[in-house]
Order: structure tokens, then C-alpha cells, then sequence
């Protein structure tokens, strides 16, 4: 299929083809026909799939066709929202790169970063507003933006921004615009708490499923190396100094890990930083530039901060410490093998987390291999110690610091209130 065949308008084709998109992808091909039918829509899609210009390609179309209402300056016509103040980033960048060639004006707001300039740029006529949910409401509450004039509403990654404890927000906002536009949600997952969310903002939404559920990208090459807890790191500088990789993108749990790691990783001589929901703004916009721009050999994230990260061909991701939540393995080796590009999964795995693995494993449906590298093998007299909010974390009243999981014992089964303590985990992980 043809992005021609797809009813899009020569401005936006010929922006994608400036963006060499020889075809579309599959949710491409079934989101842009339904949103210009004037459809709500209910997508299942996760980042790298396209979705980005799946919604954001027939938003300008309509917007473009259709004019404003008369008496109203440019009011913000199209909203859409995401969960971190990256991907807002992100979209934005997207919304101006597919609209280049029509005459619509968009910015995006979050929070973090002074309110004054996102003023002026509101009052001076927005189209397309892409924001987080906190900084919406603050402007909101100072009048400086109004959203009774919006006509398109989008929710991307709506699963997280529920994760994150975003639903009372996302509530407010709803409740501040016409009942009258035309909504499309988009999330990696349809949770129960999902649907209930969709009940009640979608108008007979067409339901598009791409990816099945949480199964990594084929073109992700995934590979667990055992290794004792105190040797990852030097065991990570020896793989991106041996095989010389030029962009990595490691993972861990906590900011904290994250700042150490960035610090231990510099003193062994290589380039890196950390990001996450600590570091202002711009040290976060600062450290992703130069990683994309190849100035930064190696950015340590935690799954918060690198959600929705538009990185091309990242060839190698890093599992420094297993997440944990299972599915958030999915959408961090989600960051490779993106758009037809081939890459690497690495996970160093210590006795810590043998429970994690399991999980994992079970989500992908697939054992992963193991790969021991010569010169860091297991000890097995180390025992397992607890993880902070892991799967492992006893019960009130429980037991000691360690147990006794090892690599060639029976590991224990997951943990069976895990949907209770999945969404405070969370919370606790990323405040
Ligand atoms: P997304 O899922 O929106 O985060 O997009 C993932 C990546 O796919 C981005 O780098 C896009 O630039 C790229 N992309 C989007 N649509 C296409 C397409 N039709 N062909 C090739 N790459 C695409």
C-alpha cells in the first residue's frame, strides 16, 4: 500500500516522502483512513510502530481542510496529550516536521521549564497544542489557555499516563472541552482500566490492534548475560569498549542507579549521562541531543524518562537492571530494532533477579538465552538480596534481607498479587 492510496493531501505526502517513508506502516494504514472518516479510535500500538504519524498525519489533514470558526483567533482547535514532558517533546517536533509544508501552528507545553514562554506562545494562536496533563492544568487555572474551541483530542500512551496516576487530571481536562470532537486514544495495552477510560470518552470508536500484546519487535536480538551484582558494571564498560559501540542506551531501576552508573561509566572513560525525573529539563533535552547527535556515547535512563523516545536505529540497548514491572522490558528493547532496523537486546542478570526474569519470560512467552561472557562468571556462594518495590520484596512481617534464590535453583514462581502492588510500585519507582 501506497501513502497516496491513503487520502492524504500532496502538503503531507510530500513531507513523508521528505522523511523517506517509502510505505506506510500497518497502523498507518488503518488509523489515517479512520481518523479522516471522522472516526474515534481505540489503537493498541506501541512506539515504533509509526503512530506518532499515524494520528498526527490525518489530525493536519483535517485541520487544514476544515476552516476555523468565525469570531475566535486561533483558538487551540487540537489537543493532544502524553504522559512525560519527552514525548511531548517528541510529537511536537513530529506535528511540525508532517505539517511543514500547510499553515498550521502548534508548540507544546510541560512542566519543568518556565510557564511565561508557553504563555506568550498560547497567546499568540496555537492549532495544535501538545502537552503533559500537570502544566495544561496550570495554565488552565491562570486562564492562560483555553480548551472550550478544541475539536480533536488525543491521548498517546494512555496507558501510561494512567500508570502514572494521570486519570483525575486527564478527568479535569475532559471536562473543560466539547463534548462535540473527535477523540483517539492510543496505548500499548488495553487494560481494564483502559477500557473503562474509553467508555467514556469514545463516541463508537473503530478498534485497531497492531503488534500483539507486549511481543518484542522480531528484528530485536535478545540475549541475557549472568553476572554477579558487584561486576555489571565493569562487565558493561568491557562490552562497549571490546565491541566498541558507539550509542547505547542502558536501563536502570532508580534515578539514583542511574546518576552512579552515568559517574562510574565516565571514570572508566566513557562518555556518558543519566536521565531521568530528577534533572531539570534542560539537562534532560541537553543529554538526549547530544546522544542522538552521537556526542554521547552512552545515556543511562530509568523507564520514566526514556518512555516514547524517538531514537533512529539505536542498535544496542542495556538492561543494567532489569525493571520491575515485565512490561516495561517490552518497551525499553522497544527503543531497538525500530522501523526495520535491526538491534541488540542486552540484559546483565544477578542472582537479585531471577524473579524478574521468570516474569519476563512468561510476558514474551519465550526463554531467553544466556550467554555466560568468560571472566564474569557467577559466583555462586552470592545470595540474593531484595529489590526495592521488586517482585521479590517480602510481605509485612516477612523475611530477611536475603534468600536463597541461586542460578541453578528451583526459582519461585511470580508473585500472585502482582496487579495489586503493580500501579503503587510504580508510583513509588518514579516519584
Ligand atoms: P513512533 O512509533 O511514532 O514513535 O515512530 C517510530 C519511528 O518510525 C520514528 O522514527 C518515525 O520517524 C519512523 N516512521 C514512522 N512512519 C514511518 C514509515 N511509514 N516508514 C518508515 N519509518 C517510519
Amino acid at each position: 500500500m501506497s501513502f497516496e492510496s491513503l487520502g492524504l493531501s500532496a502538503e503531507l505526502l510530500r513531507a513523508v516522502s521528505e522523511q523517506g517513508y517509502s510505505e506506510p506502516t500497518p497502523v498507518q494504514e488503518k488509523a489515517i483512513p479512520a481518523i479522516l472518516e471522522g472516526f474515534d479510535l481505540m489503537a493498541r500500538a506501541q512506539t515504533g510502530t509509526g503512530k506518532t504519524a499515524g494520528f498526527t498525519l490525518p489530525l493536519l489533514q483535517k485541520l487544514n481542510e476544515s476552516p476555523q470558526k468565525p469570531g475566535h483567533r486561533r483558538p487551540v482547535r487540537a489537543l493532544i496529550l502524553t504522559p512525560t514532558r519527552e514525548l511531548a517533546a517528541q510529537v511536537e517536533e513530529s506535528v511540525v516536521t508532517y505539517g511543514k509544508h500547510l499553515p498550521l501552528k502548534s508548540t507544546v507545553i510541560f512542566g519543568g521549564v518556565k510557564i511565561n514562554p508557553q504563555i506568550m506562545k498560547l497567546r499568540m494562536g496555537v492549532d495544535i497544542l501538545v502537552a503533559t496533563p500537570g502544566r495544561l492544568l496550570d495554565h488552565v487555572g491562570q486562564k492562560t489557555l483555553d480548551l472550550s474551541k478544541v475539536e480533536f483530542l488525543i491521548l498517546d500512551e494512555a496507558d501510561r499516563m494512567l500508570d502514572m496516576g494521570f486519570i483525575h487530571d486527564i478527568k479535569k481536562i475532559i471536562a473543560l472541552m466539547p463534548k462535540q470532537r473527535q477523540t483517539l486514544l492510543f496505548s500499548a495495552t488495553f487494560s481494564a482500566e483502559i477500557k473503562t477510560l474509553a467508555n467514556g470518552l469514545l463516541r463508537t470508536p473503530k478498534l485497531i490492534e497492531i503488534a500483539r500484546h507486549n511481543t518484542p519487535s522480531e528484528q530485536v536480538a535478545q540475549v541475557v548475560h549472568p553476572v554477579d551484582r558487584e561486576r555489571k558494571r565493569a562487565l558493561l564498560s568491557w562490552m562497549i569498549g571490546s565491541n566498541n559501540w558507539k550509542q547505547v542506551l542502558v536501563f536502570t531501576r532508580t534515578k539514583h542507579a542511574a546518576n552512579r552508573l552515568s559517574k562510574q561509566l565516565t571514570q572508566d572513560g566513557i562518555n556518558a549521562a543519566a536521565i531521568h525525573g530528577n534533572k531539570s529539563q534542560g539537562a534532560r533535552t541537553r543529554a538526549l541531543a547530544e546522544f542522538k547527535q552521537g556526542k554521547l556515547r552512552v545515556l543511562v535512563a530509568t523507564d520514566i524518562a526514556a518512555r516514547g523516545l524517538d531514537i533512529d536505529q539505536l542498535p544496542h540497548v542495556v538492561n543494567f537492571e532489569l525493571p520491575n514491572v515485565p512490561e516495561d522490558y517490552v518497551h525499553r528493547i522497544g527503543r531497538t530494532g525500530r522501523a526495520g532496523n535491526e538491534g541488540e537486546a542486552v540484559s546483565l542478570v544477578c542472582v537479585d533477579e531471577h524473579q524478574h526474569l521468570r516474569s519476563i519470560e512468561r510476558l514474551i512467552k519465550k526463554t531467553l538465552p544466556q550467554i555466560v561472557i568468560p571472566g564474569y562468571e557467577v559466583d555462586p556462594t552470592i545470595r540474593a538480596e531484595i529489590i526495592p518495590n521488586g517482585r521479590n520484596t517480602p510481605k509485612k512481617g516477612g523475611a530477611s534481607k536475603h534468600t536463597n534464590y541461586r542460578w541453578d535453583n528451583n526459582r519461585p514462581g511470580a508473585n500472585s498479587n502482582r496487579n495489586d502492588t503493580r500501579s503503587s510500585n510504580r508510583r513509588q519507582q518514579y516519584r
